[in-house]
């Protein structure tokens, strides 16, 4: 249990999975797919949303821990900064059969920074991964107008909603990729349009074409009918936010949209700085 602090209830750890890397695809030029596989994920529980995501656990090497982790002893023996550093992903695809479970997880290989983007570029069969979830609560809404929008880290719980929807849905997805090389052959139903911007390089806030890419989508009459799955780096979701609730109108309860990540920050500041007025899309919950 992690110890209760002022104001701050004791609250469970959260329960760890083990996997090893049963194999790694580069299924397009900047997204590595690794199936994870092995007895340690027998309690993995999936989630019947299409964006569900895990929390992967890095120790640093130096230390010699084997997950997995006993993070209120990790702390008392190696102070915060010897905890695991967790990076989040999205649960691309879940196979469970006799002989076990399997799970996809495509990362975006973003160049040589960072700790999950250059891991998973390296890994081989026979890599341990640990990581704790899912979470996650969106799926698309049955006879809804479906606006899903996002960049390369949005990709794989963008491709997991349009494969989850039934042949009749409706709808426009605005993928925001580097270039030719990062189009997937995506599942989607037929009236589901699937629009790819290419930005001819890597993310910046330059280069991006989502936010004017959403702009050019022409919503529906009906706009209570739309419903929108929109994700990426974190400046062009507070423009979006802006663009689809304030200008257009959209309820809060219309949209699934957030911040993947943050152009220039590891994971570790991101998910600080929801907790300030920078990392906040809803102003209203600054
Ligand atoms: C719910 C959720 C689901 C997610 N699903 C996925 C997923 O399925 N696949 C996936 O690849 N990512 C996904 N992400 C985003 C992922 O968690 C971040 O990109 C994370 O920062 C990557 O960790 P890292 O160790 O590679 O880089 P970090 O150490 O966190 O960052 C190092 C540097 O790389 C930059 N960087 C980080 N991510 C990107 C990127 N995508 N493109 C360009 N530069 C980047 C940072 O700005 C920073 O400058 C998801 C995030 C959330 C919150």
């Amino acid at each position: 249990m992690r110890p209760a602090g002022p104001g701050r209830p004791a609250r469970p750890a959260r329960p760890q999975q083990v996997a090893t890397v049963l194999a790694s695809t580069r299924i397009s030029e900047h997204l590595v797919r690794l199936t994870l596989g092995g007895p340690g994920l027998d309690g993995f529980e999936p989630k019947d949303v299409t964006d569900q995501y895990v929390k992967f656990l890095f120790a640093d090497p130096a230390l010699g821990l084997t997950p997995p982790y006993d993070l209120d002893a990790i702390r008392a023996q190696h102070g915060s900064e010897g905890v695991p550093v967790r990076r989040t992903y999205s649960v691309r695809a879940v196979r469970r059969s006799e002989a076990g479970t399997e799970i996809d997880v495509d990362f975006v290989v973003h160049g040589e920074d960072g700790l999950a983007g250059p891991w998973a570029a390296a890994a081989v069969p026979g890599d341990v991964a640990c990581f704790s979830g899912p979470g996650g609560k969106y799926a698309p809404e049955p006879g809804a107008w479906h606006l899903l929008a996002g960049d390369e880290a949005a990709l794989p719980a963008i491709a997991a909603a349009l494969e989850g929807m039934g042949p009749g849905e409706r709808g426009v997805a605005v993928l925001d990729v580097a270039g030719p090389g990062d189009r997937l052959d995506l599942a989607a139903p037929a009236g589901v349009e699937l629009r790819w911007v290419e930005r001819g390089g890597a993310w910046t806030p330059a280069s991006s074409r989502l936010e004017e890419a959403v702009r050019a989508v022409e919503l529906p009459e009906n706009l209570a009918g739309v419903r929108a799955f929109v994700h990426g780096e974190r400046e062009t979701m507070k423009s979006l936010r802006a663009y689809l609730v304030g200008e257009r109108g959209l309820e809060r309860s219309q949209l699934s949209l957030s911040a993947y990540w943050a152009y220039g920050r590891a994971e570790d500041t991101f998910q600080a700085e929801k907790r300030e007025p920078i990392g906040k899309i809803f102003p209203e919950d600054a």
